[in-house]
């Protein structure tokens, strides 16, 4: 196969172990920088340019859009699916992941144990929306955050009314959550790929901080989680629509609540943890996906 990995650096840990499962399992790849590629977006015909070549004969794209880069990324993964390129994960559901408050509410609807969420946009609304989470400390989010930064915790009424009023002034779009403070600065990172949980590991924050982000200095180790939490992160990957994602989850004393559903998740911290080989793992599953499709094209 000819595969396209949709990542602004070819050197980071994740697409690096991309690029090597893929070429050990015999397949040709490219890494491109979804913010080099453009388009023409002609019916019947669409296709996709990077740096003055025409980009053809790909049979799947894995994207590994930052979120910082969403829109257009999302876009030209899009186009990649117009080309009836087999995307790892779909245009569609990236989109969804990406925002907090619509995943909140895809999982919620489907009986996805979630903490209390509650969201605002008049400061007139505050007391109530403190007071329908179940007052402080609770944990105050900027939808657009990721990696931990944007996730406050307000310790008291005062504290969250004041951080809430902030960033309402900011026009920033926020939600607040109960604090799950039983988990105890711990989540658990879920691997899954095509509704299997391959891997996962307990993320534990550093002393004295509540977020278990790697990239707030957590560390990781392997975990082992209970059926419950197992079929959790499958029903939450399903709902979201993603093959390949990790499903983001706490320890609650009202049984496991998820937190986000990642669709880039990062391979370092899993692969280090569990010593498996995800991004092998993740190879396997576009070749069984990819191989049906090449055949029913070739049909007459
Ligand atoms: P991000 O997308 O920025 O990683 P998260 O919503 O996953 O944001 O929050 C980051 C971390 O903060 C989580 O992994 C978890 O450890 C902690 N956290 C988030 N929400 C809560 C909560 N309601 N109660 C307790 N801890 C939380
Ligand atoms: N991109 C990484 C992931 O989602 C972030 C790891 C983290 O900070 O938790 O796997």
């Amino acid at each position: 196969m000819k595969i396209a990995i949709l990542s602004r650096n070819a050197g980071l840990y994740s697409t690096r172990r991309l690029i090597e499962a893929a070429e050990n399992r015999g397949h040709e790849v490219r890494v491109l920088d979804a913010l080099r590629c453009y388009m023409n977006i002609t019916s019947l015909n669409p296709s996709i340019h990077y740096r003055g070549e025409d980009l053809t004969g790909f049979d799947a794209v894995i994207p590994r859009i930052g979120a910082s880069v969403t829109f257009y990324g999302t876009a030209v993964l899009r186009q990649f699916e117009m080309m009836n390129v087999f995307p790892l994960n779909e245009s569609v559901a990236i989109s969804r992941s990406r925002d907090k408050l619509r995943s909140t509410q895809l999982l919620a609807r489907k009986g996805i144990g979630l903490p209390v969420t509650g969201f605002a946009n008049n400061p007139d609304d505050i007391e109530d929306l403190i007071r329908e989470v179940g007052g402080a400390p609770l944990v105050i989010k900027l939808l657009e955050g990721t990696q931990g930064i944007g996730v406050v915790l307000a310790e008291t009424h005062k504290a969250a009314e004041s951080v809430i009023q902030a960033f309402m002034g900011l026009k920033a779009n926020i939600m607040v959550q109960e604090f799950i403070k039983e988990a105890g600065g711990s989540d658990l990172r879920c691997f899954v790929i095509d509704g299997k949980i391959v891997a996962a590991m307990k993320r534990q924050g550093v002393e004295g901080e509540f977020r278990s982000n790697l990239h707030q200095g957590g560390s990781a180790k392997l975990a082992k989680l209970t059926p419950e939490e197992r079929s959790t992160a499958i029903r939450a990957a399903k709902i979201m629509g993603l093959n390949v994602c990790g499903v983001d989850i706490l320890r609650s004393n009202h049984g496991p609540v998820v937190m986000e559903v990642n669709s880039s998740p990062g391979l370092e911290g899993i692969e280090g943890a569990s010593g498996k080989d995800v991004a092998d793992l993740i190879i396997q599953c576009i070749e069984r996906k990819v191989a049906p499709i090449a055949t029913a094209n070739s049909l007459p």
